[in-house]
């Protein structure tokens, strides 16, 4: 029997989607000390390379060379390579091939970190205002050199325009930038980007888009710049886009990385040098200190080129149809508490965060890995005033816990979906979850 809201179409391109993903067959010990097939359902930590990346890897591995660094063959055909990539990238999330320049980074967190330490706080413009549901890697970085404000979210963890509006009334033109998720890590809120952007730019002010959650999972589109709704900046890391770890992106107009000085120095980054003068190289190579990772950036290529051909709306569809399915089966579960809304989710990516009551979050994510081969996370999600906010979680208690380390971590446990995921996976874990909330104690 077919779940429910499965067709055969969708099988179909199940099939052939789950052949392209590495580990999709791999076996993981039960407690009782059988194997059964891992269910992943931690795609918004990290998610399993497509085979074209790792393919692609192979088949440029033999040509890999020091990048704007040598004469030879390889060498210049490696940094052809890396060059043409930052087309493919800006094409990918429509950015302005004219005015935007690329910088690879690490990840997510160290291209918010470079902008953070780029973009100079000016006189009488010196705020940025963040939101309540940020990764903390879109939160700390502001602290260091800014005042920062951060934009409220409503009664379900929404991001609230209302307070936007209000906050942009209140700082007026001293607001430098507006910092915001695309989607959220917890609960899958997709912000209303172009909306934002629209009121930030109403007020002289730029706006950055950490895109870690939403890059492999809906389109994005950075919209041209003489649109009041254009993206100024944008993140995001390529381990959650099907490619491996250590390569990642941050955009953004090159008139900002041509001014001032890169938080790194060494090779690459310079024009010319002498013991007491500098000239830096021009942006991006400014802001690529050190010999870059060209085997990265060929995986994150490979990667973009995957999901295009997939199609990003055939993906937001398909996740969207696995998510309105688990709501659906999630409040079939005893005692189950679910965060976020669950009666209107036009607006949430394939993340849901869920306790049951009386189980402490990380012994319910121990039995779906012990008893059932699943893949969870639970925790705080690095978003701790999130999750502080959707717990009710007031400041005498966390002061008590400063205070007292050995309490009770809050927190929840969090399922999010890939490409890859199917209705049958979720059949799994609810079928676990109702035995483990019926025989709780
Ligand atoms: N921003 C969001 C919304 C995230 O979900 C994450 C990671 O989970 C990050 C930033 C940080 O990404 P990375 O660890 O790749 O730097």
């Amino acid at each position: 029997m077919d779940s429910v809201g499965e067709s055969m179409i969708d099988k179909k391109i199940q099939l052939n989607i789950r052949n392209e993903i590495v580990g999709i067959n791999c076996k993981v010990p039960l407690s009782n000390g059988k194997y059964v097939t891992a269910i992943n359902f931690d795609n918004a930590a990290t998610t399993p390379p497509f085979k074209t990346v790792i393919n692609d890897i192979n088949r440029f591995a033999p040509w890999y060379s020091s990048i704007h660094r040598g004469t030879g063959y390889k060498s210049k055909y490696s940094s052809r390579m890396y060059e043409e990539s930052r087309e493919t990238i800006m094409e990918f999330i429509n950015a302005n091939l004219n005015s935007d320049t690329i910088i690879f980074v690490k990840n997510t967190t160290e291209a918010i970190n470079k902008l953070a330490h780029r973009l100079l706080p000016e006189k009488n413009k010196n705020v940025v205002l963040s939101t309540l549901m940020e990764h903390h890697s879109n939160d700390l970085p502001w602290r260091k050199r800014f005042n920062i404000d951060y934009i409220e979210v409503d009664s379900k963890g929404r991001l609230s325009i209302a307070d936007l509006k209000n906050k942009l009334n209140k700082y007026k033109n001293s607001v430098r930038l507006v910092t915001v998720t695309g989607a959220s890590n917890v609960t899958g809120y997709i912000n209303p980007i172009h909306e934002i952007a629209k009121l930030a730019h109403k007020y002289g002010a730029e706006i950055l888009v950490d895109a870690a959650q939403l890059i492999s999972h809906a389109p994005i589109d950075m919209k041209p710049k003489n649109s009041p709704e254009h993206i100024d900046y944008l993140a995001f890391s390529a381990h959650k886009m099907y490619a491996p770890f250590g390569i990642g992106v941050l955009i953004g107009p090159k008139s900002t990385f041509e001014k001032g000085e890169p938080e790194y120095s060494g090779g690459g980054t310079i024009d010319i040098v002498t013991h007491d003068y500098i000239k830096w190289a021009k942006s991006p190579h400014k802001d690529e200190a050190g010999s870059p990772n060209i085997i990265g950036v060929i995986a994150l290529i490979s990667a973009i080129n995957t999901l295009s051909l997939i199609g990003m709306e055939n993906i937001f569809e398909h996740e969207k149809k696995l998510l309105n399915y688990v709501i659906k089966r999630l409040k079939e579960v005893p005692d189950i508490i679910l965060y976020g809304d669950t009666n209107n989710y036009k607006d949430r990516l394939g993340i849901i965060t869920f306790n049951i009551k009386g189980i402490h979050h990380e012994i319910l994510a121990n039995i779906l890995s012990y008893e059932g081969g699943i893949a969870v996370r639970n925790g705080c999600f690095c978003a701790h005033p999130y999750i502080h906010r959707l717990l009710n979680i007031n400041k005498k208690i966390i002061d008590e816990r400063i205070k007292n380390p050995d309490m009770p971590h809050p927190g929840m446990v969090r399922i999010s979906f890939g490409l890859y995921n199917n209705f049958a996976e979720i059949d799994n874990l609810i079928n676990l979850l109702k035995i483990i909330s019926n025989n709780k104690k």
